[in-house]
Order: structure tokens, then sequence, then C-alpha cells
């Protein structure tokens, strides 16, 4: 379903039918739950809406003052004020109306503006998880396009209902008050003009919808046959007429389509103009008969009062019946968005979460097990230590279940089994902030923020100085490159730092991690081959880290590897061999075979 509501018009497709949402009592008092701060101001609208309807009504009802006292009575001075009060009551009319539409949209926009808030705090605590399985234009359009619809039903479903229902009560009310007989043939008359109104509305939608899918066709047929490579694929399988016969047919139903769509607009208009004029007509001749034929004391303003009241109510009667499509779509999105608020946070601080005073980065893997789907274990019975100021080095096949470790340390994703301590405190009962403060990751694909070399510097620490910035991005080896650029450390990266290699974003993201200075060091080394150059510097770069600080790293290169206190080879999610890189060699394990294959070949290649 297109958000909110889309093309859907004035009624309902059949996809959106087969999807109307349960209105429950829940749903509506959650619903309520986000206008409920907003009451004072939604009562003003009330009474607005309750005046500028009734103002509206006024000048009706003062017509035939106007003509039975004015005109018919001759009296000049009541003609000039009974015209004077009606150009006056009309004027507050929609003045009311105008403070009525800013205070609607107001309430509206703050409305919306909590929900998007709450949306965005909630989507950013949810997992890892929930943002590799869901489509990120998904998420995207909830954001957007789900809270403007919402913005919508309250500016205009809400307070259509109320207005139209009120206009048309008051109306009501007031035709009875001047005439039962007249008024009771213009309640009947009404759907006799809404429904056939409404049924040639129904058939126009329905051409219009399929015009647009057949439009929808063509142009996918222009797409496919005149690019450059479909063009080439019809002329060599000489396609040409049967592509020809399959445009011109679509052509031709589009045409007719066209022409049967502009005569059902003749038609809808034949049937409106004929059915507003019946009414008047049939209350002038009932009225003409009360007076002529029953000595009825109706007079010539009475009748026109009630010809002009009917007329008002045609637009509101019109408006509610669009109001159960309007209603059904209103709930179907606030459930969609109500959907989203649902979603569990799958990983969130314990209750009584622990903020140690200090942290050393000592990382302990006990029979750890993971999947990331519950019939496939990714992860099986991994144990080991790290101490601090070591490093480990984590070699393995690809998909061997790498990264799916370092996803546990900093709780991207929980163990299944087993646990993951830190300092000796299970992860799951460390704060969540504090865990995530205390370990740095540099993860094979970058991400740079769209701004410049600094912007994305300080997002690691805020509050870092000039020589902080720059002591990190020496040690990361970029500050060569940074120095040659004309604005330093204020060049623009662009979106997603496309406008740096490869090489200098992950080198950008060294200094990053640096300078948020935690006490465990991640590396997910990039598989993705840089030259040679880029490579020895970020190797130049990483290597003085993993001696000095306490560093796991995915190791794809062999000078990191060796620059490791131990190393851990990974197939198939267990840890399958482990200890020092000559004793893994003089084992001929599958350390060998890698090491024959991959971080050797590298290595060798490098010594050329
Ligand atoms: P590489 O060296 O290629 O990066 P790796 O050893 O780091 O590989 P992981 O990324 O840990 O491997 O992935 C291990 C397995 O888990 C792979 O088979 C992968 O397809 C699967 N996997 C990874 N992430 C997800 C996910 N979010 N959902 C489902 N399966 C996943």
């Amino acid at each position: 379903m297109a958000p909110g509501g889309g093309r859907g018009g004035r009624f309902l497709t059949e996809e959106e039918k087969a999807n109307a949402p349960k209105v429950t009592l829940p749903l509506l008092k959650r619903i309520f739950s986000y206008l409920t701060p907003y009451w004072k101001q939604m009562a003003i609208v009330l009474v607005c809406i309750l005046a500028s309807s009734a103002l509206t009504l006024l000048p009706s009802v003062l017509t035939g003052r106007i003509i039975d006292e004015g005109l018919i009575g001759q009296d000049m001075k009541k003609l000039v004020t009974l015209i004077l009060i009606s150009l006056g009551v009309t004027l507050g009319g929609n003045l009311i109306r105008v403070a009525e539409s800013y205070l609607n949209n107001w309430i509206a926009q703050h409305i919306t503006y909590d929900m998007r808030n709450k949306m965005y705090r909630h989507l950013q605590r949810m997992s890892q998880n929930f943002f590799t399985s869901n489509n990120q234009g998904d998420i995207i359009t909830r954001m957007t396009g789900d809270i403007a619809g919402v913005e919508r039903v309250i500016t205009s479903t809400f307070s259509s209902i109320l207005s139209n229902g009120i206009t048309l009560g008051v109306a009501v009310v007031l035709m009875y008050q001047e005439n039962w007989i007249l008024a009771t043939i213009g309640v009947l008359i009404i759907p006799l003009f809404a429904i056939p109104t409404r049924l040639a509305g129904k058939t126009r939608w329905t051409l219009t919808r399929e015009a647009q899918e057949c439009n929808d066709e063509i142009n996918g047929i222009l797409n496919e046959t005149l690019s450059v490579s479909g063009q080439l694929l019809v002329k060599l399988f000489g396609r040409e007429d049967y592509e020809y016969g399959k445009y011109e047919s679509a052509n031709h139903r589009m045409i007719r389509l066209n022409i049967r769509e502009g005569m059902a607009g003749r038609w809808f208009m034949v049937v409106i103009n004929t059915f507003s004029s019946v009414g008047p007509m049939l209350l002038y001749l009932v009225g003409g008969l009360l007076i002529m034929k029953y000595d009825s004391d109706l007079s010539v303003g009475d009748i026109t009062v009630m010809v002009a009241l009917l007329g008002k109510m045609y637009g509101p009667v019109n408006s509610l019946l669009n109001i159960q499509v309007e209603w059904i779509r209103s709930m179907a999105l606030f459930t969609r968005i109500f959907e989203y608020f649902d979603m569990p946070v799958e990983i969130q601080n314990a209750p009584d979460a622990i903020i140690p005073t200090k942290a050393d980065g000592n990382i302990e893997f006990k029979h750890v097990g993971f999947g990331y789907e519950p019939e496939r274990k990714i992860l099986k019975d991994i144990n080991f230590t790290l101490e601090k100021g070591k490093s480990i080095a984590i070699v393995g096949p690809s998909g061997s279940g790498k990264s799916t470790i370092i996803n546990m340390i900093p709780r991207l994703y929980d163990v299944q089994e087993g646990e993951v301590t830190f300092d000796g405190v299970d992860v799951r009962k460390l704060d969540l902030h504090f865990l995530r403060e205390n370990v740095g990751i540099v993860s094979q694909e970058t991400y740079l923020f769209n701004g410049t070399i600094r912007d994305n510097l300080l997002y690691a620490k805020p509050d870092a100085t000039e020589e902080e910035l720059i002591e990190a991005c020496k040690k990361a080896n970029i500050y060569e490159f940074i120095e040659k650029q004309e604005k330093g450390l204020d060049t623009k990266v662009g979106n997603r730092g496309l406008k740096l290699s490869g090489g200098e974003k992950q080198r950008i993201s060294i200094a990053r991690v640096l300078l948020k200075d935690p006490v465990l060091f991640i590396f997910d080394e990039a598989t993705a081959s840089l030259d040679s150059i880029s490579e020895s510097k970020i190797q130049e770069a990483i290597n003085p880290i993993i001696k000095s600080k306490t560093s796991i790293l995915i190791a794809h290169r062999l000078s990191t590897i060796l620059a490791a206190d131990e190393i851990l080879v990974i197939k198939d999610g267990v840890i399958a061999e482990r200890g020092v890189h000559q004793e893994l060699v003089d084992d001929g394990g599958i350390y060998t075979e890698l090491y024959e294959t991959q971080f050797g070949k590298a290595f060798d290649e490098k010594k050329e």
C-alpha cells in the first residue's frame, strides 16, 4: 500500500480493503493518547468549528428576512441592515475558519513532531539485526511518509468529520424549524443526489486507475525497448514487429480508456447538475402548493431559506460519504506506525546495569554459541581469553564467523549460549553506554558522514583540540594526505566519504577510533584489495596499536597477523587452531593452507 493512501483517491483499492485494520478500543485509545496533550487547543478548535458552521448557515436564514421584510415589505433601512449583517456574518465565519485551520495545523504539527521524535528514538535503540533484516526504504517511509499521513489525517479527516457533521446537523435543525414538510422533502432528496454522484465518481475512478495502469505498462515497454541494451536485443533477435505490436495494442487500449474516462466525466456532470437542481425545484413546487392550495403561512423568504439550506447540505453530505474511506486509511496509517513502536528493542540496558569505575578491557568468551537464524548456528562453543595489553588475530576462510565473534563484544548481537565477559562481567549486565564507550571498532566498511574530515573526527570526541586531531591523524598515517589538501582538516569527504579513496577512508576511521581512545581496539581488516602503498600505510598505522593496546583484529595480512600475540583460526564457527605463527605453520593445518594461499602470497608479492 502506498503511504498515506497514495493514489487511492476517494475509494478504497482492493489491497486497502484486504488490509483494512481492525479498529479496536485499545487502538482508538492509543491514538487518543497522542491527542490528549493538546486537548485545550482541540477544545478551541471545536468551538471554532461550531461557530463557523453556524455562521456559514446564518446568511441563508437571513436571505429569507431580506426577501420578506426588506424587499416584499419595502423597508429600505431593514434591507440595508440585514445585508450588512449578512456580509458581517460571512466575514466573521471566514475569519474563524482561518483561526481554526491555524490551530488545526499547529496541533497536527505538534503531534507529528512528538511521533517523529519518538519513532527516531525507538529506531536508534533497535538492534543491528533490525537494520540488517529491514529494508532501509521501508524504515524511511514510516519515518516520513506515514507520519506525514498522520498530519493529513489530523488537519483534514478529523476536522472534516466534525465540521461537516455539525453543518449538516445545524442545517437540518434549521430546516425543521422553518417547515417540517419541506424539511422532510429536503432530507429525503439528499441521498438521491449523493448516491448517483458517488456511483458516477466510482466509475470514473476505476477508469482513471485502469488508465494509470495502462500508462505504466506503456512506460515499461518504452523503457525496456528504447534503452541501449534493449534496442540491441530487439535488433539482434529481429523482434521489431513483435515489440511494435505490443506497443500498438497498449496504446490503443490507452486511447479507449481516455475517451471513456472523458465521457464518464461528462455523465458525471449531467448527474450532478440534474440532481442538484431537482431538489430546489421540488421545494419550490411543494412550497408553492402549500401556500396556494393549503393556505400555509409560509412566505417566499421561507422557501428561499429552505432552498439555500439544501444547497449548503450537498457539500457536507458528499464529504461525509467519503469518511469511511478516509477513516480506514487513517486507521491503517496509525496501525502501521504503532507496529513499529511495538517492535521489541532486542538489545537494551539491563534494569540493574553495572557501570564500573574503571575499564581494563580484559575479554573472555566462555562457551559462546550464536546464529543469526534459529536453524543455522554460526558460532559453536567459542572459548578464548584476551588479557589487558595483549592482542589476538582472528583468521579463517570467508564466512567462517570472524565478524560474528567481534559483533558479540559491543553487543551488536547478544550471545545465545555461554557468555562474553568484559573485565569479568557479562557484557549483558554492563551499562551499554559504558561498554560501547570502551570498545572501538574499525569495521571493514568504513562509514564517513557527509561533512568535512574534521566533522568526522570530532564525532568520536566532540571536544578534541586541534593538537589532538593532528596527533590522531599522524598516528593513523593520514596527516600527510590531509596537509596536502587545500582546506586541510576542513576538506569535504563527500556523501559517505565517496570523495576519498578506500585507503584514505580507512585511515580516517582509524584516526577517529584513536581519538575515541577506547581500552579495547577491534579491527576488521578489509578483504578488498588496496594498492600496496595504501596497504602499507594502513599497516604502519595499525601495527603500533596492536603492539601497545588491547586489541582484536580480523586479519588478512601476514604483517598484522605477526604483530598479534595469539592467532585464532576459525573454521565453520569453531576455533579450529590456535597459537603463534611458527607453531601453526609447523602444525601444517588450516592455518598453513591459508598462509600458503592467502597471506603468504600477499606477503611474497609485497617482498618482490
Ligand atoms: P568475511 O571474512 O567474508 O568477512 P566472516 O568470517 O567475518 O567472513 P561473518 O560475517 O561472521 O563471516 O559471517 C558468518 C556467516 O553468517 C556467513 O555465512 C554469513 O552469511 C552469515 N551472516 C552474517 N551476517 C548475517 C546476518 N545479519 N543475518 C544472517 N546471516 C548473516
